[in-house]
C-alpha cells in the first residue's frame, strides 16, 4: 500500500485537461502538469456522450461559462445516413425504444451531450485551474520509478498520468490490437463554414460514403468534419477526393491522422496510468474518446479515495476500464456488421468478429426487461435495441 501525495500529468490535450480538472477538484493531491513547449494536441474530438455535463459539474465548472467558452451546442444524438437500405438510422440519446419521437422534439436541457470546440475546451480548463495546479512547459524524455526526466526539469511524484496521446510516452506496453474487430484506421479532418441555419443541427451526422464515413459536428461557429476510412483499401488521396467532393469544395482540410485501433489491457501499471488516446483508441463513430478519458480520471479518484493505492486498486481500475473499452468496441463493430452497402470496406465490415449482443438483442427487441442500462455502461441494452429496431 502506498500513499499518494503528488501526481504528475504529462500532456496538454483534452484528456490531460479533463483529468487534471477532475482530480484537482476532488482530491488533495499536489498536481503538476507537464506539456511540451507549444503543445501539440491532436485537435479533434468534439462530440461528447452523456457523461460530459455531470463530469464538468464535478470539476466545479459553471455550465453557462463553459458552454459559451467552448462554442458549445447541444447534441441530442447521432444520425447515420446511408448505412442500411433504410437510408437513415438514429442513435438518439433519450428516445424510448418503443417510441419513434422525432429527434428535433427532444427536451434539449436534459439528457443530452454536446458539440464542443476541443481547443477552446483545453484553454478554458487551463485558465480555470491554473491557481491550484502547477503547469510546466517542458519536454518529458523518460520516466523512472518516481520521477520524470524532462529536458530542463526532473520532477518527482507518486503517480504519473500519461496523457501524451498516441505517443504513449510513459506507458508503452499491454496493447490489445483491435484491427480484426474494427475496420477504420485513418481520418482526414477539416472545418466547414456554415452556409445556412439548417446546417446548425442539434445532432452529429455520421454518413456512410463509398470508402468509409463522414462525420459532421456542428459547433457554434463552424462544422467540424472528417472522413474515416481504411488505408489498406483506400489511399489518402482517394479519400481526400471523396471528402472534398462530398462538401462541394467547401471543406478546409486540416490534417490526416492514422492509428491502429487498440486499447491497453492494463492502463494502470505500477504507478503509471494511461488516460486518453494513450490508453486506447476506437474509431470515433460513437464519440467514445473523451468519455473514456473522463471515465479513467473518475475511476482513479474514486478508487483512491483513501489516498492510498495498492495492487487491488490497479486491478479493479484495469477491469473497469477494460469493460468500458470492450462494450464500446462491440457497439461500434455492430454498425459495420449490419451495414447493407456493396463497396469493399463495407463488405469487409460485415465480416468483422460478431459481438454476441447482436443476436441477444435482436431476439429481445420487444422485451422491455432487456433495455435496462447500467450506470457502468455507455451503451446499454436500450442503445442496442434502438439501433437494431431501425434496421
Ligand atoms: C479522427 C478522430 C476523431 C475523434 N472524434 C472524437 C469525438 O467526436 N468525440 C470524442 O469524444 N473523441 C473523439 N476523438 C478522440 C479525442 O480526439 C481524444 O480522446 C482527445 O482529443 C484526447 O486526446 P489526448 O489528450 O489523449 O491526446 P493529444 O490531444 O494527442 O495530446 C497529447 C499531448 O501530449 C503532449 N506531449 C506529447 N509528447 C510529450 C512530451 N514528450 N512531453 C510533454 N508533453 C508531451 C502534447 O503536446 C499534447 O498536448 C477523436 C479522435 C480522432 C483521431
Amino acid at each position: 500500500m502506498k500513499e499518494i501525495k503528488k501526481v504528475v500529468i504529462v500532456g496538454g490535450g483534452s484528456s490531460a485537461m479533463l483529468a487534471t480538472a477532475f482530480i484537482s477538484n476532488n482530491t488533495n493531491y499536489e498536481i503538476t502538469v507537464i506539456d511540451k513547449p507549444g503543445g501539440s494536441p491532436i485537435g479533434v474530438g468534439e462530440a461528447t456522450l452523456l457523461n460530459f455535463k455531470p463530469f464538468m459539474d464535478s470539476c466545479g465548472f459553471n455550465f453557462k461559462e463553459w458552454f459559451d467558452a467552448c462554442d458549445a451546442t447541444y447534441k441530442t444524438g447521432i444520425l447515420f445516413p446511408g448505412w442500411t437500405s433504410k437510408k437513415e438510422v438514429w442513435h438518439p440519446f433519450i428516445m424510448h425504444p418503443y417510441e419513434n419521437t422525432p429527434i428535433e422534439n427532444f427536451d434539449k436541457n436534459n439528457d443530452n451531450g454536446f458539440h464542443i470546440d476541443c481547443i477552446k475546451l483545453a484553454k478554458f480548463i487551463k485558465e480555470k485551474i491554473k491557481h491550484k495546479v502547477t503547469f510546466i512547459e517542458d519536454t518529458v524524455q523518460f520516466q523512472s520509478e518516481n520521477y520524470v526526466q524532462c529536458e530542463n526539469n526532473k520532477i518527482y511524484a507518486d503517480v504519473f498520468i500519461d496523457c501524451t496521446g498516441f505517443k504513449s510516452l510513459l506507458h508503452q506496453t499491454d496493447k490489445v490490437d483491435l484491427s480484426k474487430r474494427l475496420i477504420c484506421d485513418t481520418a482526414i479532418a477539416g472545418h466547414v463554414e456554415y452556409e445556412n441555419e439548417e446546417e446548425k443541427r442539434k445532432y452529429v451526422i455520421c454518413e456512410a460514403v463509398s470508402c468509409g464515413w463522414i462525420w459532421k459536428i456542428p459547433v457554434r461557429h463552424r462544422i467540424g468534419t472528417g472522413i474515416v476510412f481504411n488505408r489498406r483499401i483506400t489511399s489518402v488521396e482517394e479519400a481526400a477526393m471523396v471528402f472534398t467532393n462530398h462538401w462541394k469544395d467547401r471543406v478546409k482540410i486540416r490534417k490526416t491522422i492514422d492509428w491502429t485501433p487498440y486499447y491497453k489491457l492494463k492502463p494502470w501499471k505500477n504507478n503509471v496510468i494511461a488516460i486518453g488516446l494513450s490508453a486506447g483508441f476506437i474509431e470515433p463513430l460513437e464519440s467514445t474518446g473523451l468519455a473514456l478519458a473522463m471515465e479513467g480520471a473518475y475511476q482513479f479518484v474514486v478508487l483512491t479515495e483513501s489516498g492510498y493505492m495498492k495492487q487491488s486498486t490497479r486491478s479493479l481500475y484495469n477491469s473497469i476500464l477494460t469493460s468500458f473499452f470492450e462494450e464500446s468496441i462491440d457497439f461500434v463493430a455492430m454498425h459495420y456488421l449490419i451495414n447493407e452497402r456493396k463497396e469493399k470496406i463495407w463488405q469487409e465490415g460485415r465480416r468483422l468478429k460478431k459481438p454476441i449482443q447482436i443476436d441477444y438483442y435482436n431476439k429481445r427487441l420487444k422485451d422491455p426487461l432487456h433495455y435496462k442500462d447500467s450506470q457502468y455502461s455507455f451503451f446499454g441494452g436500450s442503445n442496442w435495441v434502438t439501433w437494431l429496431r431501425q434496421t
